[in-house]
């Protein structure tokens, strides 16, 4: 395992994101034991760092994740947590809120704190003296119950520089989404670089955006297998991380045991990138700048009144921008109606609720004429039954 050094202590490069835990699709229970088998794996490969938040997970990331962590002594991992004030629409005991995740966690301190997803829309409920949040989270570092204070960041590059001169001195770090795609998409690079400056650390959440960058369409990923074919897509991602001297944590919210592993054996060392890999990524992150730059994160989800699955959605509206054929068609015919893009209702809900700035009810618009115009996966299954069917001389 590679570690950084972040005032004084020695904290695995590979942090555990814990928003992604498998979980029963029915019922929506996660499932501990493999969280557990997961937590063992990366523990015996040296990870030290898990990282969940308030609402992960319908809120159940925390308990999972302390679970987990129960047979563990305290001091040899580092927890980090966040305040959901993002999520909030009028003020709550703040402090009552911050004991509730203490609590859920099996911890009395937070060894890394975040205020969750700064952004244009949050921010005013941040500063807003009704709400009082960052006093009371910082009344909290005071009392020892928090060792280091940080804030998970969406906004635009201007928000960034005004938070950090507002608040100089209160935060020690800034996590944000940073990888090879959104080092020019969304800007990571001038906010890295301005974190930088300012002499805090970099956190990074979505290091493989939400799994796109492990999983790339095949001609992406064709380019990769070009310099070693046993290497994952997953690895470049990382590795274009690694070679960033101020990124002290690189997030990856494994569901798998099988990504552990891998993961595991990327960050065994530090193999920088060579100059014709860090250029075949550039080209890749060229050829994935199609769509919408939808991660995953649901936090549109929740107040959609048509419940709508939207990163589904969203995922298959890029699928047919990326060339795909028919695949995305058939994934929207197996929705009941009542699911479909065109049961979108426009309210614009998820847009305000979108870190990435997405006009989701735009795509979603668009998507159901792609849907309404295009051919159905259906009608070409029927084709090729018909023609199985002749081919092999039966009706049945
Ligand atoms: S605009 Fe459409 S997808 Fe978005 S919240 Fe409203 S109904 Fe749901
Ligand atoms: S549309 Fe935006 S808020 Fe919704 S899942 Fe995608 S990135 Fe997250």
């Amino acid at each position: 395992m590679i570690y950084s050094d972040f005032h004084g202590m020695k904290i695995s490069r590979l942090g555990f994101g814990c928003m992604r835990f498998a979980t029963d699709p029915e019922t929506g229970a996660i499932d501990q034991e493999k969280v557990n088998a997961m937590f063992k794996t990366a523990i015996a490969g040296g990870v030290n760092y898990f990282d969940t938040a308030y609402p992960y997970l319908g809120g159940n990331s925390e308990i999972a994740m302390a679970e987990a962590l129960k047979d563990y002594p305290r001091e040899s991992y580092f927890l980090a947590d966040k305040f959901p004030g993002h999520s909030l629409v009028s003020p709550v005991d703040n402090i009552q809120l911050f004991h509730r995740s203490l609590e859920k966690c099996g911890t009395d301190y937070f060894d890394f704190y975040l205020l969750h997803n700064i952004s244009e829309y949050s921010i005013k409920t941040y500063e807003d003296p009704d709400y009082h949040i960052i006093p009371d989270i910082v009344k909290m570092k005071e009392e020892g119950k928090i060792r280091h204070l940080g804030f998970s960041f969406h906004g635009g590059i201007g928000l960034l520089k005004e938070v950090l001169s507002r608040y100089q001195g209160v935060f020690e770090f800034v996590q944000i989404q940073c990888n090879y795609l959104d080092w020019t998409l969304q800007k990571a690079k001038e906010a890295y670089e301005i974190i930088t400056d300012a002499g805090l650390g970099v956190w990074v959440m979505e290091s493989v955006r939400g799994g796109k960058l492990a999983n790339l369409p095949e001609k992406a990923s064709s380019m990769l297998k070009a310099f070693d074919p046993d290497a994952s897509d997953a690895s470049y991602g990382f590795r274009f991380l690694q070679d960033l001297p101020n990124v002290v944590v690189m997030l990856s919210g494994m569901n798998e045991v099988s990504q552990v592993e891998d993961n595991l054996k990327t960050f065994e060392t530090h193999k920088p990138l060579s100059e014709a890999e860090r250029k075949t990524l550039f080209e890749i992150a060229e050829l994935l700048k199609q769509g919408v730059p939808c991660t995953a994160c649901r936090y549109c989800c929740d107040g959609c009144p048509m419940e709508l699955d939207i990163p589904f959605l969203l995922d298959c509206y890029n699928s047919c921008k990326t060339g795909s054929g028919l695949i995305p068609i058939m994934r929207l015919e197996g929705l009941p109606e009542e699911k479909r893009p065109a049961a979108c209702i426009q309210c614009g809900q998820c847009a305000h609720a979108c870190p990435q700035h997405i006009d989701v009810p735009a795509t979603l618009n668009e998507l159901a004429e792609i849907f309404a115009s295009g051919a159905k996966w259906s009608q070409t299954a029927q084709a090729r039954d018909d023609e199985m069917r002749k081919d092999l001389g039966t009706n049945a």
